[in-house]
């Protein structure tokens, strides 16, 4: 309540000493509030004026994350989530904030190309998230440029001195499957992991990554995509340096409100050990996928991809599919355009193959939405599918 608020304020301002300010929402700890001090002072209640400090008459309150208190305890949280959930290695890594992962998938883009002798070809094996095509295209530069599908490039590479990029999502957008990258990383090629949905909503959790450039995000994490906010874990410290470069032009720095909401919400994901968000969601996903799997095995029509089970370490059980998209083909020779198929017969809206660089018999349709959206699509389905099975 707003009365709450300003008492905890007031003992903010006498606890932290004048020379400081205490986080509110959350951040008082057994009583007694956090501090962050003001720059020059330090102590538990930043009472303590350090010595030789110089006297800053430069700049405001930008994000400079090496000394931001919410920056600190976000980057501690988030090592503690990949930790807890066992998805991604951290110890010994540099953390990148960005603006929702997209920002970062091009800062890596940027950072990788900057170390490389010539211009780097940007490739992804198809069916591939658009967004890695449409952003390198759009932010085109001397030091890069999109090729196109990884595959083309996967006999030949490593006996050249071409500068690669491969973009690699895993579980893949559309397709929901564990993926590995076409093309060996080596001097010449670099990769960029999309780990956006790496998370046990959405697949197994077989091993934590450990790859030299990894990209997580909110958005699919807790949903919460509207707040903007990713992060980058980074192996070499150069390509890191060159991320932040990125970022101090492109916008001085992540907004420290989406930070402070960020940081909330992970700590409330932690609060079980991640248990109760992980558990609702897997059930959720896995719920979902069960449904329309079953509706489509009446179907000669349209088939989905399939998700082998897989050993999940962090729920320490064998898991089925729970994708984020199904990854619908059209099977019958005449139903060549597959969004089509479903718009016009059915009053279901997809996305088209094509939009992945993958055949229109194929559409993705998202599995993330309300129930009352996925329930609309599965009545949608069941009638699509019974009408086929009245003209056999
Ligand atoms: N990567 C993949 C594979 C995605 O599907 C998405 C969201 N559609 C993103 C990255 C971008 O997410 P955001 O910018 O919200 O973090």
């Amino acid at each position: 309540s707003a009365g709450a608020a300003a008492e905890a304020e007031a003992v903010a301002s006498i606890s932290c000493s004048g020379h400081g300010r205490a986080f509110l929402d959350g951040f008082i700890e057994n009583g007694t509030p956090v501090c962050e001090c003001n720059a020059c002072y330090g102590g538990l209640d930043c009472s303590q004026l350090l010595p030789n400090c110089v006297a800053d008459a430069d700049r405001m309150s930008y994000d400079y994350s090496d000394n931001s208190y919410i920056s600190q305890e976000l980057e501690k949280n988030i090592r503690k989530l990949h930790a807890i959930v066992g998805n991604a290695v951290t110890d010994g890594r540099y953390i990148v904030f960005g603006a929702g992962s997209t920002q970062l998938l091009n800062a890596a883009v940027y950072a990788l190309s900057m170390n490389m002798s010539s211009p780097a070809k940007v490739v992804a094996e198809k069916p591939f998230y658009p967004v890695y095509k449409e952003q390198t295209e759009f932010f085109k530069a001397k030091q890069f440029e999109f090729h196109g599908d990884a595959s083309l490039l996967r006999n030949g590479t490593s006996n050249t001195n071409e500068n690669v990029i491969e973009f690699v999502a895993s579980p893949n957008n559309p397709d929901g499957n564990l993926k590995k990258a076409v093309l060996e990383e080596g001097p010449y090629v670099k990769t960029i992991h999309d780990y956006a949905y790496y998370w046990p909503h959405y697949t197994a959790i077989p091993a934590p990554a450990d790859e030299d450039v990894m990209i997580f995000t909110m958005s699919k994490l807790t949903g919460h995509a509207g707040s903007r906010f990713g992060w980058g874990i980074v192996k070499d410290k150069n390509v890191y340096e060159n991320m932040l470069k990125y970022k101090s032009l492109a916008d001085s720095g992540t907004s420290k409100d989406t930070q402070l909401r960020a940081l909330k919400l992970i700590k409330v994901v932690l609060e079980d050990g991640g248990r109760g968000i992980f558990n609702f969601a897997y059930r959720t996903m896995s719920g979902r996928w069960t449904k329309l799997k079953h509706v489509l095995s009446l179907s000669k029509r349209f088939k989905l991809q399939e998700i082998p089970l897989l050993f999940c370490n962090y729920s320490r059980t064998v898991k089925g599919a729970s994708p984020a998209f199904a990854w619908l083909k059209c099977m019958k020779e005449e139903d060549s355009n597959c969004y089509e198929v479903l718009h016009h017969e059915a009053n279901i809206l997809g996305r088209k193959g094509s939009s992945f660089n993958a055949e229109n018999r194929y559409v993705r349709l998202s599995l993330v939405k309300s129930a009352d959206d996925f329930n609309l699509l599965m009545d949608r389905f069941k009638e699509l599918v019974s009408k086929e099975e009245q003209i056999q």
